[in-house]
């Protein structure tokens, strides 16, 4: 099984973490240096067809740390790593400016994936708004970069089936949600990182020991919400 991580900030204030999603750079290392050791860390792009168990890191929202403190750790490690950045975030503060991101996406360990245009909640959304965000956080993103963008990565992990296909019609390879959705090429299942992870937890979701289980309570429970059923004869379906 694949582990596809989520990372947001690697930033620490007075050392410590001021949100639930920052992880400071010295984790940071001690997160990789242990994927160096353990595990195979690949493009992203390579969880969509290889057989063998990989390690890909992403990126959330495009935070200019992700250029000052993270990169020079994926370089010092050799690791690849996708950002899904969010294209009406660029030039705001704390995020990546248009000169950063057009620089680090010539990175041959970057790759630029959209995190929607304004990082609203898809479910949420109509049709025409969910279709807007998805068509012009591309074209954005292309005109910053000048590379083709075909990654996406759902903002807070929502999608359903009807925004799984949407993606595809609106040019995208493959999109990665966070447990939600079908798990199929446009909600590819991703584990979230943050401040609370210590190396044994960290080490349980880069094994796929804690996707396991934390997958299939959350299809439990979405099974639960859409049936309104009892527990007894769904479990099994998951196991
Ligand atoms: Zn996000």
């Amino acid at each position: 099984m694949h582990s596809v991580l989520v990372y947001h900030t690697i930033d620490e204030v007075k050392g410590q973490p001021v949100c639930p999603e920052m992880i400071s750079p010295e984790r940071f290392e001690q997160q990789l240096r242990w994927l160096s050791r353990r595990r195979r860390v690949m493009p992203l792009t390579e969880t969509l067809s290889s057989k063998r168990s990989l390690v890909a890191l992403t990126f959330d929202d495009g935070y200019r740390d992700n250029l000052t403190a993270a990169l020079p750790l994926l370089e010092k490690y050799s690791m690849p790593a996708t950002i899904f950045m969010v294209a009406g975030f660029v030039d705001r503060d704390g995020y990546l400016s248009a000169t950063e991101l057009r620089e680090i996406a010539k990175h041959p360990l970057i790759t630029i994936g959209s995190h929607g245009l304004w990082h609203r909640n898809f479910n949420e959304l109509a049709e025409t708004e969910a279709r807007l965000e998805l068509t012009e956080s591309r074209r954005t993103l292309e005109s910053i970069t000048g590379q083709k963008i075909t990654l996406m990565a759902w903002p807070y992990g929502e999608c359903n089936s009807h925004l799984e296909q949407l993606s595809g019609e609106c040019g995208y390879a493959a999109s990665w949600s966070v447990w939600k959705g079908s798990n199929g090429r446009h909600s590819r299942w991703r584990v979230p990182l943050g401040a609370r992870d210590n190396l044994v937890r960290f080490v349980a979701k880069a094994t796929g020991v804690y996707a396991l289980t934390e997958a299939k309570l959350h299809r439990y429970q979405e099974a639960r919400r859409h049936s309104g059923q009892q527990s007894a004869g769904i479990l099994p379906a998951f196991r």
